[in-house]
């Protein structure tokens, strides 16, 4: 089984965490590190997404890489913020801030990237160009869509 504990495949705990990633960014049950404080079994987590080897998509990796490094920018601007005395703004917080926008594009185009191979992607009309750029856009923004 490929697993992960986010809904809907995988997310920043799969992509913070030591066990190896398979093409769809879930982990391989069998391939669990043992000190992985996540996917473990004696970590007692709730497992929210998975499929069987032969099931598996085989795209979503680079996505679920790119959500790790927003992960990461994004603490890094909280620990400069946490660094912050009031009134005063230091360059690195501005860093931080540009490395984290940065990195949330990153990872919007991955998604865009592998749009064509989810299953919104094999489901939509590539005859009609019109239909497409909202398509992608649902895919990286679906809380507007409707
Ligand atoms: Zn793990
Ligand atoms: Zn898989």
């Amino acid at each position: 089984m490929h697993i992960g504990r986010s809904w809907g495949g995988g997310g920043h705990l799969e992509a913070a965490c030591p066990c190896p990633l398979e093409p769809c960014g879930l982990v391989d049950r069998d391939k669990v590190v043992d000190e992985c404080d996540q996917h473990s079994p004696m970590a007692c987590k709730t497992m929210r997404t998975g499929h069987r080897p032969e099931d598996c998509p085989g795209v979503g990796r680079d996505v679920v890489v790119a959500i790790g490094r927003t992960e990461t920018a994004r603490s890094t601007v909280i620990d400069a913020a946490s660094m912050e005395e009031a009134g005063y703004v230091n360059l690195f917080l501005l860093d931080a801030l540009d490395d984290y926008r940065a990195a949330v594009e990153h990872e919007a185009a991955e998604r865009i990237r592998m749009f064509p191979e989810t299953p919104a992607g094999h489901a939509a009309d590539w005859w009609d160009a019109a239909t497409i750029p909202d398509a992608i856009v649902n895919e990286i923004d679906p809380e507007t869509a409707s």
